[in-house]
């Protein structure tokens, strides 16, 4: 076995790099859940979660992955055979409209070919033809994951007003959430689904769903089976600031010192900074003549980027040799994408410097492993981050 000296790069889209305080926190002996201790940590931990989803309802916290998430998501709000709209937008949006079928939900999936966002215009046009209201849901992935593209949330939710559909309103913000902003109350949207792992700089654990009072009375109709995944004793369990099962203590502890983190530093600032990171990343793919998945430029992720690789080499031999020999992690190409494409994970708790080395690791890959490129990605990047300290962006975002 090798010994591997300094720390290993973790550049995966989730999960993220888990900063030092966080760690110390769930590092901490593990203690009654039912005992006051956990509630006045619990007192802390709710609101901030809605402050960090920016949401008027209350924040549900699973212990699960986002996959359980998005089953909450489902079977809180939904009775069999009920119309759901989805979009295509890759291999997670595949994954949670394969998931409503399971639940016999009626899903109507809008095709898309990985590239680009969840199209305003056709989510519209079908709800403007629904006359007689049998969508009953809109759900759509914020970021999705697979192909470092962000759709228009903001402008799904105009097409929902414009046609004044009734349809209630589910985002998949999983690996959105902490990164690229998201108004859950604002755009009234009615269930989040979150997870621990991304931007929100936690190990894998704990699930999330931010609920509007919509969602609550649609639950209150809702037939789809649940049990482990019902909102109901949650929710009344959190008024004694408290859970209907045990909670996994120590992520919470370390969701506690996370959500001070946002706090501290101000969302705005953290979006900024994942945009600015972007940036950085899309810069260097440019000057290594590498194409991007993502082919339209507003919707380029400030949380993932998806690098395609010329015809004919295997992305995954690449993403090996950086692996054995620059001790990095890069995230794989998912679904139709395997082989095609690698990914930067480029969210959570990242500085320059990590965001430095990560383009370092790549462009010594991609040398070492005989990926046709052009050189010069990480000497642009570099430029990029020397000249734009960000804080231009902190300021306008202050
Ligand atoms: N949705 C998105 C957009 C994701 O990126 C992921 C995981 O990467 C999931 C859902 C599934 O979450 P989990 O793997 O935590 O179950």
């Amino acid at each position: 076995m090798t010994t591997r000296l300094g720390r290993h790069f973790i550049q995966i889209p989730g999960p993220t790099n888990v900063p030092d305080r966080v760690l110390r926190a769930i590092a901490a002996p593990t203690i009654d859940h039912r005992g006051p201790e956990f509630s006045a940590i619990m007192q802390d931990v709710l609101p901030g979660l809605q402050r960090l989803f920016k949401s008027a309802g209350p924040v549900v916290i699973f212990a699960g992955s986002g996959s359980g998430a998005w089953e909450a998501a489902l079977v809180n709000t939904l009775s069999p055979g009920d119309k759901v709209l989805m979009a295509e937008t890759g291999h997670f949006s595949n994954l949670w409209e394969r998931m409503a079928r399971k639940f016999a939900l009626d899903v109507e999936y809008l095709p898309g070919d990985w590239r680009g966002g969840v199209n305003p215009a056709r989510v519209e046009a079908r709800l403007a033809e629904d006359k007689a209201h049998a969508i009953k849901a809109v759900a759509i992935v914020h970021n999705e994951t697979s192909t470092g593209v962000t759709s228009d949330v903001a402008a799904i939710r105009r097409a929902l007003d414009q046609t004044r559909h009734p349809a209630l309103f589910l985002v998949d913000a999983i690996s959105s959430l902490g990164s690229i902003d998201l108004r859950t109350a604002e755009w009234g949207i009615d269930v989040v689904v979150g997870g621990s792992q991304k931007g929100l700089m936690l190990p894998p654990g704990l699930g999330f769903n931010a609920v509007s009072e919509k969602a609550l009375a649609a639950a209150k109709k809702a037939k789809l089976s649940r049990s482990f995944w019902d909102w109901e004793p949650i929710l009344e369990a959190n008024k004694a600031w408290s859970f209907p099962f045990t909670p996994n203590i120590n992520l919470i502890f370390g969701l506690k010192e996370a959500v001070a983190m946002f706090e501290e530093v101000g969302l705005a600032a953290v979006f900024a900074r994942h945009a600015r990171h972007g940036e950085a990343v899309r810069r260097a793919v440019r000057a290594w003549d590498l194409e991007l998945q993502a082919a339209n430029p507003a919707e380029y992720s400030a949380s993932v980027t998806a690098i395609r690789v010329p015809e004919g080499v295997n992305a995954d031999s690449t993403r090996a040799v950086i692996l054995e020999d620059f001790d990095m992690s890069l995230g794989a190409g998912l679904g139709k994408l395997a082989g095609k494409v690698f990914r930067i994970g480029h969210l959570g708790a990242l500085n320059d410097l990590m965001i430095a080395g990560t383009l370092a690791g790549v462009e010594m890959g991609l040398l070492r492993a005989q990926v046709p490129h052009q050189r010069g990605g990480v000497l642009t990047a570099l430029d990029f981050l020397a000249r734009d300290s960000g804080r231009t962006a902190k300021k306008a975002a202050e």
